[in-house]
């Protein structure tokens, strides 16, 4: 076995049969049939067959989807339109009518939609739990649990899900587990090391890593992808020749941004955790953080997602303070999404106002002061002193 800082380059390069070094873009919607109609019956039939038609599967999908197979030490993986388009299909080719899933209460806006809306008028039943309580997830699980869902660390106040307990939790029982691996990415946890089945991306954040593309990926064994390409087929949520191919690009420098990214976000977080205009800094690889010797367990670095909460002693003060923060901020932009390059910032109790009342709110640990923040690649003292100034003058 090669090191994934190779895998991410070579892997799957066989799907390349032309002669150029970098994969082309297959811009087309549809492939010519061989000569031989039974071959034709194998290319229309057999999953993820790269020249047949565009939904269902194209070659620079095939080389993708072999990286992060090898990544994430799965026998197969499959990417998609978008991460959504990822974890409803992969939870679908799991659970039917009369199941049960445990998760927990702290996850992905959409997927926590996913759950309370949409799995809800298909009678799948679902209870949440703190990710933070091992027992707790044992405690839910019933007769008819199929499935524990789980995503770490989680958006957005970054807690940790115990992934060695959770893989032996399922095993025990025989429920297939999942875990939503975003905002770690496989640089830096790899959860079939802990005995997880399944592990999701949106690859829109660190896997494509340049904000410029929506994907998703579903990695697990043969067998289990075959069933969720058979559901994507019908569900259509196919992922683009031009997305596809940005992906792959992206990816070749993965292990390079997201140890560039470590980096940042462990001296920005050291420089919040003592400054005097924020109350709490949450970063999974500060000593501080009440989950650290877990996050050392089982990942390899920090990641660049770090929140912090800025002073403020009513609702209305925090709240005050987090929109001047935002306005004086120069090298952060003020948008939605992770992972890429440039460094963002997000003030999450606006941008979930949709999706949670106040109480859900409060259980997901969102706070008026709170302020999401996704490190990019830029140097670290321009992004230092971006905060430094941005942070000053706030009133109690
Ligand atoms: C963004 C995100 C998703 C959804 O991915 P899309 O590509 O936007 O569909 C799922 N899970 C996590 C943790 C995310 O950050």
């Amino acid at each position: 076995m090669s090191h994934l800082e190779t895998d991410l380059i070579h892997l799957g390069r066989e799907f390349n049969e032309s002669k150029a070094v970098v994969t082309p873009i297959y811009q087309t919607s549809t492939y010519l049939a061989d000569a031989d109609l039974s071959a034709y019956i194998v290319a229309a039939t057999e999953a993820k067959h790269p020249h047949f038609y565009q939904r269902h599967g194209n070659p620079t999908n095939s080389q993708a989807a072999a990286i992060l197979a090898g990544l994430e030490k799965t026998e197969d993986a499959l990417v998609l339109a978008t991460g959504m388009a990822a974890i409803s299909s992969a939870i679908l080719a799991v659970v039917k009518a009369g199941n049960h899933i445990v998760t927990q209460q702290s996850l992905y806006s959409g997927t926590m939609l996913f759950f309370k809306e949409f799995l809800a008028d298909y009678e799948v039943s679902v209870t949440f739990v703190d990710q933070k309580d091992n027992e707790a997830f044992a405690n839910a699980i019933q007769d008819n649990t199929k499935l524990i869902y789980v995503e770490t660390p989680s958006n957005p106040n970054l807690d940790i899900t115990d992934l060695a307990f959770i893989g032996a939790l399922g095993k025990k029982h025989g429920i297939t587990t999942m875990v939503d691996n975003t905002f770690a990415s496989p640089i830096n946890q790899t959860p079939r090391d802990f005995g997880i089945d399944i592990v999701l991306h949106s690859a829109t954040k660190y896997l494509g890593g340049h904000s410029d593309l929506t994907a998703g990926a579903v990695c697990g064994s043969k067998d289990y992808i075959k069933s969720v390409w058979r559901r994507a087929l019908v569900l259509g949520g196919a992922l683009s020749p031009f997305d596809s191919w940005l992906l792959l690009r992206g990816m070749k420098t993965l292990a390079m941004r997201v140890k560039q990214i470590n980096s940042n976000a462990l001296q920005l977080a050291n420089f919040f955790s003592t400054h005097p205009a924020v109350k709490y800094t949450g970063y999974v690889g500060l000593s501080s953080h009440p989950q650290f010797e877990l996050a050392n367990r089982q990942m390899r670095g920090g990641t660049g997602m770090l929140c912090i909460e800025v002073i403020g002693d009513s609702e209305e003060q925090a709240y005050k303070n987090a929109q001047q923060v935002l306005s004086k901020l120069q090298v952060f932009a003020n948008a939605a999404s992770l992972g890429g390059v440039e460094s963002l910032v997000v003030h999450p109790a606006s941008m979930w106002g949709s999706h949670h009342d106040k109480t859900q709110k409060s259980s997901a640990g969102i706070t008026m002061g709170m302020l999401r923040i996704s490190v990019g690649i830029e140097h670290i003292e321009d992004l230092v002193a971006d905060f430094e100034q941005a942070l000053t003058g706030l009133s109690r």
